[in-house]
């Protein structure tokens, strides 16, 4: 399980299960929005086209949610009983990973090796991490006196809505309904338009698996119609989003123009990689780069910043340089690809224009070029681009969502942090160096929620990631996920 090695991909294609319209209440419904039409970036064929959610759809899943919670039959289980359920939804997806990584490598171009390797088993693991958590939550009693005993119990919040993106599309989804379920929410997903395919899939399974009828819906649907009416339904109570800071602050908007629902915010990112001037040049560079150009540089963590002493520029550009010469982009459904197809051409033609316009700032293309690769006619193709960079640059600034490296120079650690924390972002950042007492004085002063030190996106579900500043404040993964789906109550009784 787990490999892509040995498989016909394309010959899967025509076996998969393609469903054509919202996932509600148990069952696949008939959606009244404007359809989704969909095409694969590997070679731009049409996908099958899904009747999308609209604002009566989104009402109807919300109202399926909250009749599944009040019922009970799955939000009041014994929470070892919720764990079990949630345990047989992870054998079941895995039973079937092959097909939701199939569909994901067409739907947004990931190479399939990627899509079940690595996307699939983080899923499967994290429904059964969290299933395996779900009765080890304990409460609190304070100590309050003879005569009085105090208990602070976490309930479930009630609905909670997921609006995620295509990069990581059911990693990000396992990460909101997992830890939302494990505590006894309902869940509403609003998948990115281009991953709803995997999304509606995931969901029939885990139904299948056990979960009741109107416990995890799938509304697919336009951002600006089924998303919206999400995050203004007066009957969500916790919203949790990642996409990007513009949309994602929109639902606090939406939250306050409706029910005031809680809105926990994952937004892009602009990580920085510093290598200290002690650290393994070679290997800090190779692993940047590779962390960069990782998804196709689709990654709100893609340490799209490599920051080095001045002296050394030159060395790392010609080490990134080569990175990127290696990770040429080929067919997402050949097992042995690394880099795969870029999610749209609409997202490709973004990527692009940094780099044509790179050379306005002042910046120096080094690797790559504007210019679209032909991998297989009708997909979307771009091959990784290395800029030498100043901070002030566009492309050292902005989210750019592709793989595309600045490599910058620093003058000395001070001059280092200011441009390591000098943009909006603070999701993630690498810091490269042996030197132990540096290690820790410098993550310090890193602003932003995750920090590597001697290596780059490594991590397990025990550890919370998210991000500060323009970055958001939710966490997903760990047991503090739990925290944002559930609530605190107070019961105070008098013994007196
Ligand atoms: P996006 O913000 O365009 O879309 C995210 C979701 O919001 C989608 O489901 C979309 O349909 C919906 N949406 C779009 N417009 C909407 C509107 N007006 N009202 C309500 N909902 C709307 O993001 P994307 O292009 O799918 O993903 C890329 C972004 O996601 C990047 O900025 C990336 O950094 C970020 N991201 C962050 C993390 C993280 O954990 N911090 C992880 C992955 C991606
Ligand atoms: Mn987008």
């Amino acid at each position: 399980m787990f490999s892509a090695q040995g498989e016909d991909w394309v010959g899967r294609i025509d076996a998969l299960t393609f469903h054509d319209g919202p996932f509600v209440d148990g069952r696949i419904v008939l959606g009244h929005g404007d359809p989704l039409t969909l095409t694969a970036p590997r070679d731009g064929r049409a996908l099958p086209v899904i009747a999308a959610a609209s604002p009566g759809d989104v009402d109807a899943a919300v109202r399926s949610a909250r009749r599944a919670f009040d019922e009970g039959e799955f939000s009041r289980l014994a929470p070892r009983e919720r764990g079990r359920v949630l345990r047989d939804v992870a054998e079941a997806v895995h039973a079937r990973a092959d097909e939701l990584a199939l569909l994901i490598a067409l739907e947004m171009g990931k190479p399939i090796r990627e899509a079940l390797e690595t996307e699939m088993r983080a899923v499967v693991n994290c429904f059964r991490w969290y299933g395996e958590a779900a009765d080890k939550l304990i409460d609190e009693s304070p100590v309050t006196g003879d005569d009085s005993l105090a208990l602070v119990t976490r309930e479930p919040a009630g609905v909670v809505a997921a609006v995620v993106p295509w990069n990581f599309p059911l990693t990000m989804t396992a990460w909101k309904v997992a830890p939302a379920l494990a505590a006894g929410n309902s869940v509403v997903v609003k998948p990115a338009e281009h991953t709803s395919h995997s999304a509606l899939l995931l969901a029939e399974i885990a139904a299948h698996a056990g979960l009741p009828a109107g416990v995890f819906n799938v509304v697919p649907g336009h951002g600006a119609v089924a998303g919206r009416a999400l995050g203004e339904h007066p009957d969500v109570d916790v919203l949790t989003f990642t996409g990007s800071p513009e949309i994602g602050r929109r639902f606090l908007g939406y939250s306050a123009a409706s029910n005031g629902k809680r809105v926990w915010l994952e937004l892009g990112g602009k990580t920085a990689s510093l290598v200290l001037p002690d650290a393994d040049l070679d290997k800090a560079v190779r692993a940047t780069a590779d962390g960069c150009f990782y998804n196709q540089g689709q990654m709100c963590t893609s340490s799209s910043r490599l920051l080095v002493p001045r002296a050394r520029r030159d060395e790392a550009l010609e080490i990134a340089a080569a990175v990127a010469a290696d990770s040429e982009p080929a067919d997402p459904l050949d097992p042995a690809t690394g880099m795969g197809a870029i999610v749209s051409d609409r997202q490709l033609e973004r990527i692009a224009g940094f780099v044509r316009r790179a050379p306005d700032d002042g910046a120096r293309v080094v690797a790559g070029s504007a210019a679209r690769r032909e991998v297989i006619p009708g997909g979307s193709y771009f091959a990784p681009a290395v800029i030498a960079a100043d901070p002030s640059h566009e492309v050292a600034r902005e989210e750019i969502f592709g793989p595309v490296l600045s490599v910058i120079a620093y003058d000395d650690l001070d001059d280092a942090l200011r441009i390591a924390n000098g943009t909006e972002y603070g999701l993630a950042a690498a810091l490269w160096s042996d030197d132990l007492k540096a290690v820790h004085r410098v993550s310090r002063r890193l602003r932003a929620g995750v920090v590597w030190v001697n290596c780059f996106e490594e991590g397990d579900m025990t550890i919370p990631f998210g991000g500060v500043k323009g970055s958001g404040y939710g966490r997903d993964k760990s047991l503090h996920a739990i925290d944002k789906f559930t609530d605190l109550k107070t019961t105070w009784i008098d013994l007196s």
